[in-house]
C-alpha cells in the first residue's frame, strides 16, 4: 500500500488549524498527470515538493525491474554522451580530492548497468557500485563483467570511502535523511559526495511545458518514480541538515546533441538552454559536498 506523507520531509512542518503549511501543487500534479490518490505536495515555508502518497520500497524495486520502465526511460541510449559526461565528472572528482590519494575508493549508488563504475575503474579509481534492480545488475555483469552489490540493504563501513556518487538516483530515495547519515559515516573526513538530480518543474523547459501538460505530461509509471523533487535551495538545505558543506552547486542543460532536430529549432533550443542556465533554471542540479567538521 502506498504510504501517505503529510509532513514536510525537509523541514518537518505539517499543517495544523490556522496554519496551512502543506498544500497541493496542482500545476506540478497536472504536469505529471497523477491520478487520485497521487498528488504533488509542497511545503509553503521551505518550497520542498514530494509525491503523496508514496509507493513502498518494494513497489519501487518492482518498478525498476519492469522491462517497460527501462524501455520507456532513456537510460540505455545516449551512450556516447553519457561516457563523455562520466569521464569529465571523474576528472573533476579527482581534482577535488587530496592529491596524495593514488587510488580513490569510490562507490556509485544506483549504479544502473555499471557504466560509471566501468569508466571509474578504467580511470584508476577503486570503484564499486550498488544497484537495487536485478535487471541492471545482470546488465552490468553482461556488459562489463562487473558484479554490483544490491541483493542486501546498503551498508557502509565507517570512514572507508573517498567518493560517493549518485547520478539521477537521490531523487528516487524515499528516505534521504537516512541515506545522508549513512553516506556521512561511510565517507572519510576529506571525502566527497557528488549528487546529480533533475531540477524538476522549475526549470525553464518544464515551466513552458506546464502550460500545456496534455502535450508534455508523462505516463503514470514514469511520474511515480520520483518520490521527492529537489531545487538547488532544498538540496543545499538538506545537505546542511546532515552536516555536509556544499562546495559547488550548479545547474545546467546536458546532452546538446539531443536538441539537434533542424537548424532553426536547434538554434532556438540552444538559446533556451544557455538562457536557462544563465537564469539558474537549468534542468539538472549537480552538487559536490564534503562532510563538515561540525558533524564529525
Ligand atoms: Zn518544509
Amino acid at each position: 500500500m502506498p504510504t501517505p506523507i503529510d509532513k514536510c520531509l525537509l523541514c518537518g512542518r505539517e499543517s495544523r488549524p490556522g496554519a496551512r503549511y502543506i498544500v497541493t501543487d496542482r500545476g506540478a500534479s497536472a504536469f505529471l498527470r497523477l491520478p487520485p490518490p497521487y498528488k504533488v505536495l509542497r511545503c509553503v515555508p521551505c518550497h520542498f515538493r514530494w509525491l503523496n502518497p508514496q509507493p513502498t520500497e518494494a513497489e519501487y524495486t518492482e518498478l525498476y525491474d519492469d522491462k517497460y520502465y527501462h524501455e520507456a526511460s532513456c537510460y540505455f541510449s545516449e551512450d556516447s554522451e553519457r561516457k563523455a559526461k562520466f569521464e569529465a565528472r571523474l576528472r573533476e572528482i579527482r581534482q577535488h580530492l587530496p592529491h596524495d590519494i593514488q587510488c580513490p575508493v569510490l562507490l556509485d549508488v544506483g549504479a544502473g548497468p555499471g557504466d560509471f563504475v566501468h569508466i571509474a575503474l578504467k580511470m584508476g579509481f577503486k570503484a564499486s557500485g550498488y544497484e537495487v534492480s536485478k535487471f541492471s545488475r545482470q546488465e552490468a555483469e553482461r556488459r562489463y563483467g562487473i558484479q554490483l552489490l544490491g541483493e542486501d540493504t546498503l551498508d557502509l563501513q565507517p570512514n572507508t570511502l573517498d567518493v560517493i556518487h549518485l547520478e539521477h538516483v537521490f531523487e528516487h530515495i524515499t528516505d534521504p535523511h537516512a541515506y545522508l547519515e549513512l553516506f556521512r559515516r561511510g565517507l572519510r573526513p576529506d571525502g566527497l559526495l557528488v549528487i546529480e538530480v533533475p531540477n524538476q518543474f522549475d526549470n525553464l523547459r518544464d515551466r513552458f511545458r506546464r502550460l500545456v501538460p496534455r502535450r508534455y505530461g508523462h505516463s503514470l509509471r514514469y511520474s511515480l518514480h520520483h518520490p521527492v523533487f529537489y531545487t538547488p535551495r532544498s538540496l543545499r538545505s538538506l545537505l546542511e541538515q546532515h552536516h555536509f558543506t556544499p562546495q559547488r552547486i550548479r545547474q545546467y542543460y546536458p546532452y546538446m546533441r539531443l536538441y539537434s532536430n533542424g537548424k532553426v529549432t536547434r538554434l532556438v533550443k540552444r538559446c533556451l538552454c544557455y538562457l536557462s542556465a544563465a537564469l539558474g533554471r537549468g534542468i539538472l542540479i549537480e552538487v559536490y559536498a564534503r562532510p563538515s567538521l561540525a558533524g564529525a
